[in-house]
């Protein structure tokens, strides 16, 4: 049998060998990772790239593990997908950004936007902390737009209300373009691996154009993402993109620090 050491204990880590053993012992950690308050939200300003000016924030997620050090949102996101807990952390995501002095871009997952209770739930978070529906966006990828007929009257919904909503990570995924004449999107978000293409080279701006030229035909507005240098931003502004966000403005800050941005600038 095992013997321990003069270390103490001899444990036997799962998660060194088995990754699916290691999402496993992840998923039990994040079911009590909100209650007991592991999680925050930073908020990365969206500017409009005319004159930089900020008018809403993306929240986004993070994990501070008690053990592990701070889990980034592309590993524990899909873990709390497939668990369930999206629906629970998501709403709370939600909840908090609802409650900052601006207005707030929020990541939606598709798993929590096929909850039956989605509308309601949403709104329910709206009414209570007293906010403009008007001053809340939600982010939404193609995949979770296309998997169906329950998910679009979701949006349309919500949409009636006020509430504006963003295609996430555009052109990134495998859909029709076609749907998107028909689907109730009031802003496309240019995903970032094409603004980084967007380096001077001939052929570089080429699907940047295209989403941009596209929008203005369906009369969305344009957000680029992750615009790093000041050379991107010149060139998505001459190509007509409307907003951004990236390193070039703001990293992903406390709520207290953004807050301060938009002191003395209006709310858009
Ligand atoms: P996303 O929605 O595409 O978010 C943008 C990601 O790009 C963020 O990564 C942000 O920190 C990063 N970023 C911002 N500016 C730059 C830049 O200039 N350069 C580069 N290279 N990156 C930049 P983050 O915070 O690690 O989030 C990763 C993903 O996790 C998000 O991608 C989103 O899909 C997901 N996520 C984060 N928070 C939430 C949440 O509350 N709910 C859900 N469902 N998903 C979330
Ligand atoms: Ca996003
Ligand atoms: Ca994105
Ligand atoms: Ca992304």
């Amino acid at each position: 049998s095992k013997r321990a050491g003069s270390h103490g204990c001899v444990v036997h880590d799962p998660s060194l060998t088995d990754p699916r053993a290691d999402d496993a012992l992840l998923s039990d950690d994040l079911d009590h990772a909100l209650d007991r308050g592991e999680l925050h939200v930073l908020y990365q300003p969206i500017v409009t790239l005319a004159d930089a000016r900020p008018v809403a924030a993306e929240a986004l997620l993070r994990w501070q593990h008690p053990t592990r050090g701070r889990i980034p949102p592309d590993r524990f996101i899909p873990i709390a997908e497939r668990s369930g807990a999206i629906a629970r952390i998501g709403l709370w995501v939600l909840a908090e950004a609802a409650a900052q002095p601006f207005p707030a871009s929020v990541n939606i997952s598709p798993r929590q936007l096929r909850e039956p209770t989605v509308v309601h739930d949403i709104l329910a978070v709206l009414h209570r902390t007293g906010r403009d529906p008007r001053d809340l966006i939600l982010e939404i990828t193609e995949s979770a737009i296309v998997d169906g007929e329950a998910v679009i009257d979701a949006l349309r919904s919500l949409r009636t209300h006020g509430i504006r909503i963003a295609i996430d990570d555009f052109g990134t995924g495998y859909s029709s373009l076609q749907y998107l004449t028909r689907l109730p999107v009031d802003i496309l978000k240019i995903d970032r691996s094409f603004v980084a293409e967007l380096n001077g080279t001939p052929g570089g701006a080429a699907v940047t154009e295209a989403i941009i030229h596209l929008a203005g035909a369906l009369t969305l507005t344009t957000v680029a993402e992750g615009i790093e240098t000041a050379a991107q931003a010149a060139e998505l502004q001459s190509l007509g993109c409307d907003k951004g966000q990236g390193y070039l403005y703001a990293e992903p800050l406390p709520a207290a620090d953004v807050a301060r941005t938009f002191v003395g600038s209006a709310a858009e």
